[in-house]
């Protein structure tokens, strides 16, 4: 009988392992036309100034408004875009998306004027030979200012080729636009790599900014020693993920510059961000 339960077992395994194949195999196939037919969606989220909670500008954050399963996040399809390719076609879109719509707030939206656009890059995006052709192109055709685009990317994005990352980092950064770590703190090797990089903001981890205010001793000592490495190496310093008054005070404490969470906003899809500007300024003054 044992035998039977286990075999059982094996079935309802492969069940699941086909069902989780074929559902991977619809996003690979149906995310191929979503571009097409005007299924991606980006979403922005504030970050702010912790010493005085100003609004400093937005992360471009893609959605895929699925047509029969509703909005998906990031996870559900980057892995699979990266995979196939597709990533450097959403990638391109995301920054031209992210660009024209921070031109128009900056234009009709009062005190928008000096607002800067994070947007995420991907693996294949930093190894891409076009890549730096690709920004040039879009910050010309947006008119928006290089020194106002953050792109983010990661440790592990950049480890593999080192040098064929950091010579488009370099190239990147001689365009104007300034560079992001993400999700600092959870890469190998952070240390050694940093020292290479040529990038001037490190966006601290969520995992150690959940622990701050509350009974974790060490999330303060990990952060504070980032701000640390960050103001000696001259780089700015972002928190991200931050959700309670408590971790804002901490970060205030530890002398983090700005920060990002729910605190202050989930991603706001763009129509509700001039409101949520006017209102974020309103309580401010
Ligand atoms: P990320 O760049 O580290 O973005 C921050 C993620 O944390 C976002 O998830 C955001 O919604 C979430 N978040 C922000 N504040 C809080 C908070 O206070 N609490 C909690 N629990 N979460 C918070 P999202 O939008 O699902 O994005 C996940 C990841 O997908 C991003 O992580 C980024 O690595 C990737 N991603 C998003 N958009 C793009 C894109 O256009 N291109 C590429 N290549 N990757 C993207
Ligand atoms: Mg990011
Ligand atoms: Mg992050
Ligand atoms: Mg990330």
């Amino acid at each position: 009988q044992a035998k039977e339960l286990g075999r059982d077992r094996v079935v309802v395994f492969n069940d699941a392992m086909q069902l989780r194949a074929s559902a991977r195999l619809d996003i690979e196939s149906q995310l191929g036309r979503a571009l097409d037919r005007d299924e991606l969606r980006v979403v922005y989220q504030p970050i702010v100034d912790v010493a005085n909670e100003r609004v400093m500008g937005f992360e471009a954050l893609v959605r895929w408004e699925h047509p029969d399963r509703g909005w998906l996040s990031p996870a559900e399809f980057i892995p699979v875009a990266e995979e196939t390719g597709m990533i450097l076609l959403i990638g391109e879109w995301v920054l031209g998306e992210a660009l024209a719509q921070l031109q128009r707030w900056r234009r009709e939206v009062p005190g928008a004027a000096e607002l800067s656009m994070a947007v995420n890059l991907s693996t294949r995006q930093l190894r891409d030979t076009q890549f730096v052709q690709v920004v040039a192109e879009t910050l010309d055709r947006t008119g928006i200012d290089p020194g106002a685009v953050h792109l983010e990317v990661t440790e592990s994005m950049v480890m593999g080729d080192v040098d064929l990352a950091v010579r488009n980092l370099v190239s990147l950064r001689a365009l104007g636009v300034r560079l992001s770590i993400d999700d600092f703190g959870t890469g190998y090797s952070s240390l050694g790599y940093l020292q290479k990089l040529p990038v001037h903001l490190l966006k601290i981890d969520r995992s150690f900014i959940d622990g701050l205010g509350g009974d974790d001793p060490h999330a303060a000592a990990i952060v504070g020693a980032i701000v640390a490495l960050a103001r000696d190496l001259n780089l700015g310093v972002i928190g991200e993920g931050v959700e309670s008054a408590a971790q804002l005070a901490e970060l205030h404490r530890l002398g983090t510059a700005q920060g990002q969470g729910f605190l202050w906003s989930t991603p706001l899809r763009p129509t509700d961000v001039p409101g949520w500007l006017r209102e974020h300024n309103e309580q401010l003054v």
